[in-house]
């Protein structure tokens, strides 16, 4: 099939690149001229595994080309797929307006019948709201269908994500697009679900702030083990093991970020509202999410009381390993709390070290690498579980520090090497701070 891409961020580019993979061929378009440039040049503009080779690939293959131009894109498109960022705006809600302005070029420029599938996340009823916008502008007597297409990948797998989802969600009006649709996905071999467009919209949000849910939940009793001296990975895997409830999502650690969950369960919060409706659990979904990032900190003037001229390291910015994204992650919140308390703060990430300079406050040092950072500190915590950090050698470079003591957020260091090694460790919910 012949397709266009909107918008090549990590859902864009991720869904053109595996989609010619699979033998369409795709046009994506963005209008970040420099981000064409690099995708132009064969270069990924962010770090997400296995991306590049694939992308390479597809090029060389002529089944993948990148343009900032939309007609160009939209020329012979049989699917235009909308994957543009819906930040969060000011009043909690996504803003809509890179949508909005999609959605204006396709009615405007849009000459022959197409399916216009909606994969960026967003409220329920905007699939309706866009389609008028479409028909406001629309310059060309054509047939132009709408379907809602979450995407439920995550940074650091989207890869192997997107060839390996539990599901793919159509909400569309009718069984021809359902149809056209499902056979675009069908050499993926995923289970596919058909809705109508007001329930696919809603799954996404409903499916994030489950997680999230879970995650607050975790992390609940993580706090509440520490008080009754309790282990919380022990209580996590006896819970798990109930295949009602699933092990996945139960591992307690500072809490949610990124650029989907903080703003999906605000604008599911937000739908609420709108409705008259109070959505009490994720409201406090989000205050356990707010109070669990500063979980290290809190255990930091604990142990080495006023912070004030401490030097802190912060290993691990991004906000999980295997992304370089820093949009909402817990080292935002935690360098901040560090500041306002005085401490000095240095900070160090295997590969967001640009974005983290970006999102940082200028008074945060950055290190070239986990020995720089570690050198001479008062603490450190572990931020990110990075694959270098769980590494045996990683344990000898804390013993640079001023005062061995390690605070970690992901509970991904070997405590008993750490003991052999003379480090005080502070991990989260395992009863030893009771
Ligand atoms: P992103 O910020 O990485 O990328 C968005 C891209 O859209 C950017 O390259 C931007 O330049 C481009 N863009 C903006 N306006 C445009 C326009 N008018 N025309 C063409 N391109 C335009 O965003 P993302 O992380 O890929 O997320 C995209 C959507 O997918 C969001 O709604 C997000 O909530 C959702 N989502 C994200 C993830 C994730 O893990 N990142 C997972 C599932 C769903």
């Amino acid at each position: 099939m012949k397709l266009a891409i909107v918008g090549t961020g990590y859902v864009g580019l991720v869904t053109g690149v595996c989609l010619a993979s699979i033998g369409h061929s795709v046009v994506c378009v963005d209008v970040d001229r420099e981000k064409v440039a690099q995708l132009q040049g064969g270069r990924v503009p962010f770090f997400e595994p296995g991306l590049d080779e694939l992308l390479q690939e597809q090029v060389h293959a002529k089944r993948l080309s990148f343009t900032i131009h939309h007609e160009a894109a939209f020329d012979q498109a049989e699917v235009i797929i909308i994957a543009v960022g819906t930040p969060q705006g000011i009043d909690g809600l996504p803003d809509l307006r890179a949508l909005i302005e999609v959605a204006r070029n396709i009615g405007r420029t849009v000459n022959h019948d197409v399916i216009v599938v909606i994969k960026s996340t967003v409220p329920v009823g905007t699939n309706h709201f866009l389609s008028q916008i479409i028909a406001e502008e629309q310059c060309h007597p054509v047939s132009i269908q709408m379907a809602s297409n979450p995407e439920f990948l995550r940074e650091g797998s989207a890869v192997y994500d997107t060839f390996h989802g539990d599901r793919i969600v159509i909400g569309a009006a009718g069984e021809g697009v359902a149809n056209t649709l499902e056979a675009l996905y069908r050499p993926l071999h995923i289970p596919f679900l058909h809705t109508d467009i007001r329930s696919a919209e809603m799954i996404k949000y409903a499916s994030n702030a489950f997680l999230a849910t879970k995650i607050s939940f975790i992390n609940e009793i993580a706090n509440l083990c520490e008080r009754l001296g309790a282990t919380i990975e022990d209580v996590a895997r006896g819970m798990g093991m109930d295949q009602r409830i699933g092990e996945k999502f139960l591992r307690a650690g500072i809490g949610y970020g990124g650029s989907c969950f903080p703003k999906d369960v605000k604008a599911l919060m937000g739908m609420a509202e709108l409705s008259d409706y109070t959505f009490q659990i994720l409201q406090a979904v989000e205050r356990v999410n707010r109070m669990q990032q500063l979980r290290l900190v809190e255990k930091a003037e604990k142990r080495l009381g006023d912070l004030r001229g401490q030097r802190i390291a912060l290993l691990g910015l991004s906000f999980k390993p295997d992304t370089d994204d820093m949009r909402e992650a817990p080292s935002l919140a935690i360098a901040d709390a560090l500041l306002k308390r005085g401490a000095q703060v240095v900070g160090y990430d295997p590969v967001s070290m640009e974005n983290a300079r970006n999102f940082l406050p200028a008074q945060i040092e950055l290190c070239e690498s986990a020995e720089q950072a570690l050198e001479g500190v008062d603490a450190a915590f572990l931020l990110t579980e990075w694959i270098e950090f769980t590494m045996p050698v990683f344990a000898l470079l804390l013993q640079r520090m001023k005062v061995s003591v390690v605070f970690d957020g992901r509970n991904c260091l070997d405590a008993p090497a750490l003991a052999r090694l003379g480090i005080e460790y502070h991990p989260i919910g395992r009863g030893i701070d009771a």
